[in-house]
């Protein structure tokens, strides 16, 4: 009887039906490919396209909607980030929903919880967490696959927030001024102080009015730092900095990049790399 159930447990396991995880946007696309690492028959995708940004203003196509179709979980930011699922979920009523934010302390900017969560270290770890924990309750066939993968990346993360911590500590106070409102939660975390937003609607750019009140509080503030994303414009950044001591430093919020186990990783050791390069004496 005893041999007959594990030949019937490894046939289960062999014939699994795919899991198929979907993730709203690219940093839980990262955090969902490190949990769910060379587990048989299960798979990640991400409903948006590389490129997309932040989600703020997103609509989903047809296509798009046949992959939540096919998907087992659903695993989402939550905080607002996905408006754009409002319209389309009731269609999904059976979908299960992971939501990585649920329970966590966030800032708030401008009245409302700030979505931009993963930017800190310590609270995309918690991110991590939550996901193997609901993954395992979701599909317990692969529980302690995913608690294990979840395990070796919380200590890389771990890491990573130490190093950075270290690097950044001398600068600690340092006025900074960001592009759009991605960054409260780096910022405290780390010890920046955010003195000024250029971007205050997703998809806006400063009019000259707006670029003059900026260009003022830079001197004001003493802010040293602009910090400026991949996917905004060059030229207002320059023209925000012009005749200031303020330097520019790109920082990547990490919306959009390789589809690789170490991404997040990476792009943070750039960020600190970027912001060192104009701090550093
Ligand atoms: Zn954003």
């Amino acid at each position: 009887m005893r041999v007959l159930l594990t030949v019937l447990l490894s046939f289960s396991f062999l014939f699994a039906a795919p899991f198929r995880i979907v993730t709203t946007f690219y940093p839980l696309q990262i955090m969902a490919i490190n949990v769910a690492n060379d587990i048989p028959s299960v798979s990640v995708e991400n409903l948006t396209p590389p490129m997309t940004g932040c989600l703020h203003d997103f609509s989903l196509t047809p296509k798009q909607l046949q992959s939540l179709s096919r998907a087992s979980v659903l695993v989402v930011n939550g905080l607002g980030m996905e408006s754009f699922m409002d319209k389309v979920i009731h269609r999904y009523p059976k979908l299960p929903i992971i939501v990585l934010t649920k329970g966590l302390l966030v800032l708030s900017s401008n009245g409302q919880s700030n979505p931009h969560v993963w930017m800190s270290v310590p609270l995309a770890k918690q991110m991590v967490v939550q996901l193997s924990k609901e993954l395992s309750a979701i599909d317990p066939l692969h529980g302690e696959s995913y608690r294990q993968n979840a395990l070796r990346y919380e200590g890389k993360l771990q890491s990573l927030d130490a190093w950075m911590k270290s690097e950044l500590l001398p600068y600690k106070g340092t006025s900074i001024m960001t592009f759009h409102e991605a960054l409260p939660h780096f910022a405290y975390e780390y010890g920046f102080n955010i003195v000024g937003v250029v971007q205050q609607e997703p998809g806006s750019e400063p009019s000259a009015k707006e670029i003059v009140t900026l260009r003022k509080r830079i001197v004001e503030k003493r802010v040293r730092v602009v910090l400026t994303e991949p996917q905004f414009s060059d030229k207002i950044a320059g023209m925000i900095v012009r005749g200031s001591t303020a330097k520019l430093a790109m920082l990547d919020v990490g919306v959009t990049g390789p589809v690789k186990d170490s991404a997040y990783l990476d792009m943070m050791r750039a960020n600190v790399a970027s912001i060192l390069s104009v701090l550093k004496p």
